[in-house]
């Protein structure tokens, strides 16, 4: 059969894909787009991406005309318009003769959801509508403020935020995070700038990080290069890390937890009882804080999440963990967490997220 025409049933079989797909040529262009890659991208022409990085190992691996394909995850580095990101890819190489070919690169993605916030995210990023709020966490007995959460908000663009609990998931296992965590560190910056100023000197400031994060040895070096760039002290900065999956290696994560301990940076386990997050982790993990996840508290009246709490409790007092209550909204919350044995807390009781005008504003 004629290559063209092979290729033209190629793209015509793909065109509706779910999944995005995009054919790449060894000079970097891309020859060609599905609707959902059109989609993700908003492209106007297709001259508006272009692959930048990609594995050489790949590329220069044409020409065996009979072997299944070998990569089933490679990032690559993606220029749209004005921004560069890794994502997430499958490389499929397509042999034309022995010496060329050209790649047909699908961009890892699961679902129609993914899709849209993969797009919505692509979308922030590039028309920086990223920012950051701030709330406190807070010692239940003597109301001092121990730390500080920041938490992502991305503008919808129509004067709203998109829901981090549904967009975050979807993107988290996209190095496209790697955008988010160096505009968040950005932004940060203006937090320590103040910190002092505001009385908030001895509270560690908590950036939330996906467990995918910790694992990659590139990103531990961006906290940790952060920490020293702006000669923080110890437990100045912390990193809240949530599992949306179970850690594919526990001793990768752990390791990776240790260099980001030994530099100072404070680690708290996130989400504590909810999803993957398990005492296999408070037992294997050099963690410093314990956070129990706020549906906890939300059913703390009922007999046996009481006695849950009142475990975890006993179990962080045991191993010498700080323990963080979240989703404490009243005052008999408060009290109930209390006397489980949760000192500190978080909750829009004590605070609610604002933006960093507001802690410049008001005494805290
Ligand atoms: P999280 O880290 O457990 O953050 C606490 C969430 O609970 C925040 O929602 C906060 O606004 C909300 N919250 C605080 N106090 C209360 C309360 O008293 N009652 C109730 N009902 N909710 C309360 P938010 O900002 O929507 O964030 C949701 C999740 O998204 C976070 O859960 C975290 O897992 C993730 N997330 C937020 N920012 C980032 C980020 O910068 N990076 C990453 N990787 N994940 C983030
Ligand atoms: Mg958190
Ligand atoms: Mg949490």
């Amino acid at each position: 059969m004629h290559t063209d025409q092979e290729l033209n049933y190629l793209t015509k079989s793909l065109l509706h894909h779910p999944s995005p797909y995009i054919i790449y040529e060894l000079d970097g262009s891309i020859a060609w787009a599905n609707i959902a890659a059109n989609y993700i991208f908003n492209l106007d022409s297709l001259d508006e991406l272009s692959v930048v990085k990609i594995d050489e190992k790949i590329t220069n691996n044409f020409g065996d005309l009979d072997s299944i394909a070998l990569y089933y995850d490679t990032p690559i580095e993606i220029s749209l318009r004005k921004i560069n990101f890794f994502m997430r890819t499958r490389v499929h190489m397509i042999p034309v003769d022995l010496s060329n070919g050209i790649m047909l690169i699908e961009l890892l993605c699961t679902s129609r959801s993914g899709l849209d916030a993969l797009r919505k995210t692509i979308d922030c990023i590039e028309h920086q509508r990223i920012e950051l709020a701030y709330q406190k966490q807070v010692n239940l007995e003597t109301n001092e403020i121990t730390g500080i959460e920041a938490l992502l908000r991305l503008q919808d663009g129509d004067g709203g935020y998109l829901p981090n609990d549904q967009i975050i998931p979807q993107i988290e296992g996209e190095s496209l995070f790697s955008l988010v965590v160096l505009e968040s560190l950005v932004q940060l910056e203006k937090f320590f700038a103040i910190k002092e100023e505001i009385g908030l000197k001895d509270a560690t400031l908590y950036l939330n990080v996906s467990a995918h994060t910790i694992m990659h040895p590139e990103f531990c070096s961006i906290f940790t290069d952060f920490v020293e760039k702006h000669k923080l002290g110890s437990n100045q900065f912390g990193l809240e890390v949530t599992e949306t999956a179970e850690l594919a290696d526990i001793n990768v994560a752990s390791e990776s937890l240790s260099f980001l301990k030994s530099k100072g940076i404070k680690i708290a386990l996130d989400d504590f009882g909810a999803g993957y997050a398990s005492l296999k982790y408070v037992r294997d993990l050099p963690i410093d804080v314990v956070k129990l996840d706020k549906h906890f508290t939300f059913n703390a009246s009922d007999p046996s999440t009481a006695r849950l709490i009142s475990f975890v409790s006993e179990v962080c007092a045991d191993l010498e963990l700080e323990m963080i209550g979240e989703g404490i909204e009243t005052e008999v919350d408060k009290q109930m967490m209390l006397d489980l044995g949760c000192k500190i807390g978080q909750g829009y009781l004590m605070h609610r997220p604002d933006f960093l005008d507001s802690f410049k504003n008001k005494e805290t």
